[in-house]
C-alpha cells in the first residue's frame, strides 16, 4: 500500500519520447502523436509537476525536410539532418505546448559537457531553473557535435541520455516511451508466448539478457533501455518503459497506475556530487577488489582500504573517480567481467596503487615513501550500488 502512495507522489517526471513513437513508425513525425503526448503533458503540467521531455525524431525530421533517402545513416548525413530537424522538432513543440499556455526551452546536451564537474552542475542549475520558472525543458543529444561514439564522448542514443537527464535533475520518475509495451519474456514478434514482465526489482543478468544483451539495440531497443533504467534506478528514480501510444499513459503512470514494465529505484535519493560519479562520465579506471572488501563496502559501510584491491586498471590520477568492482561471481571468473559494486574518488594514482595494493594501510608510507592516508576511496566519497 506504501507503494501505491509513494507512485502518486511523482513530481519530478523526464519522460521520454522515442523517434518510433513520435513519427507512428513512417519517415515523418506525426503531429497528431505529438499532440496527444503534448496534450498529457500540459495536464500534468497543470497538477503541479515538472515535466523534462527527452525527444527523439531530430533526425527524422530533417530527413523528411531534406528529403534524404531512408537508406542514408552515415554519421555526417546524420548530424545534418539533426540541424534541420532539430528547428522543425522545437517548432512543432512550441505551438502544441504553446497551445496550452506552456513555455518551451531547448536543451542540447552531450556526454563530454556532462562529464566535466562544471558542466554537469551547469547542465543541472539551468534545467532546476527552467524547472522553477514553470517552463517545460525538451532535451535532445546535440548531435551536431556529437561525432565521438566509438570514443564513448556521444550517448548515440536517447535511452541512455534520458537515464543521464534523470539522474542529473534527480527525477522521481522516467518514463521511457517506444511502440513496445514493456520489456517481454522474449521477442513478442517472434513467439506468441511471449509475456510482458509487469515489474523489475533487481536488473541482473538475466534481464539484460532478456533486452538482448548490453550491446545491440535489442528487441525494440531494450537494451538501452535497460541501460537507462539501471542508471537512473540506481540514482533513485522510478523507471517505467511503456507503449507511448496508450491512451493517457502519461497521466494514468503518474498517478500510480501499472502499464508497462516497472523498475522501482534501487536507492534513496542521494546527494548531487555521488548521482554524477555514478553516472561514470568521468570514470577512469577500475579497482579490482576481493570478497572482504565486497562485504566491508556493502554492509558495514566502510572505506575501501589497498588490502582489500586485487587488481588497478586504467590510468589515472589522484582525485579522478574510478569504479571499484567485484572478482567474485560467475561473470568474473567465466569471462573477466566483473560486477560494479561501487563508484568513489580515489585518494591514490593507479600507478601508485600498482605498488600498494593488497598492502595493510600502515605500510603505505614505507612502500611509497609518502601517504595520502588509509583509505583509498573514504566512505565519505563512495557511492555503493
Ligand atoms: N538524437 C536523435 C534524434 O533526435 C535520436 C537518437 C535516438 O533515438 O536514440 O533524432
Amino acid at each position: 500500500m506504501g507503494e501505491k502512495s509513494k507512485k502518486s507522489e511523482y513530481k519530478r517526471i523526464v519522460a521520454k519520447f522515442g523517434t518510433n513513437l513520435l513519427t507512428a513508425g513512417t519517415e515523418r513525425l506525426d503531429l497528431e502523436v505529438m499532440a496527444t503526448l503534448v496534450g498529457q503533458v500540459a495536464r500534468l503540467h497543470q497538477q503541479g509537476r515538472e515535466v523534462i521531455i527527452v525527444s527523439s525524431g531530430a533526425i527524422a525530421g530533417g530527413r523528411q525536410q531534406l528529403g534524404i533517402a531512408k537508406e542514408r545513416k552515415d554519421v555526417p548525413s546524420r548530424q545534418v539532418m539533426a540541424a534541420v530537424g532539430q528547428n522543425a522538432l522545437m517548432h512543432s513543440y512550441e505551438q502544441l505546448l504553446g497551445g496550452h499556455g506552456i513555455t518551451v526551452a531547448q536543451a542540447l546536451l552531450t556526454k563530454a559537457d556532462l562529464s566535466d564537474r562544471l558542466g554537469y552542475l551547469n547542465a543541472r542549475n539551468t534545467l532546476l531553473a527552467l524547472l522553477e520558472l514553470g517552463v517545460v525543458p525538451i532535451v535532445n543529444e546535440n548531435d551536431v557535435v556529437a561525432v565521438d561514439e566509438l570514443e564513448g564522448t556521444a550517448f548515440g542514443d536517447n535511452d541512455n541520455l534520458s537515464g543521464m537527464v534523470a539522474n542529473l535533475v534527480d527525477a522521481d520518475l522516467l518514463v521511457l516511451l517506444g511502440d513496445v509495451a514493456g520489456l517481454y519474456t522474449a521477442d513478442p514478434v517472434k513467439d506468441k508466448s511471449a509475456r510482458l514482465i509487469p515489474r523489475v526489482d533487481r536488473i541482473d543478468e538475466g534481464i539484460e539478457h532478456l533486452a538482448g544483451g548490453t550491446r545491440g539495440r535489442g528487441i525494440g531497443g531494450m537494451a538501452t533501455k535497460i541501460q537507462a533504467a539501471r542508471l537512473a534506478t540506481a540514482s533513485g528514480a522510478t523507471v517505467v518503459i511503456a507503449d507511448g501510444r496508450e491512451q493517457d499513459l502519461l497521466l494514468r503512470l503518474a498517478k500510480g497506475e501499472s502499464i508497462g514494465t516497472l523498475f522501482p529505484p534501487a536507492t534513496t535519493k542521494i546527494e548531487s556530487r555521488k548521482r554524477w560519479m555514478l553516472a561514470g562520465l568521468a570514470t577512469k579506471g577500475r579497482l579490482v577488489v576481493d570478497k572482504g572488501a565486497v562485504v566491508a563496502l556493502k554492509e558495514q559501510n566502510r572505506s575501501l582500504l589497498p588490502a582489500g584491491i586485487k587488481a588497478v586498471e586504467g590510468d589515472f590520477k589522484r582525485g579522478d573517480t574510478v569504479d571499484i568492482v567485484s572478482e567474485e561471481g560467475e561473470r568474473g571468473k567465466e569471462r573477466g567481467e566483473f560486477e560494479k559494486i561501487a563508484c568513489g574518488i580515489s585518494n591514490y594514482s593507479s600507478r601508485e596503487l600498482a605498488v600498494i595494493k593488497g598492502a595493510r594501510s600502515d605500510r603505505i608510507e614505507s612502500l611509497l615513501g609518502y601517504g595520502y592516508g588509509d583509505e583509498v576511496v573514504h566512505r565519505n566519497n563512495l557511492v555503493v550500488l
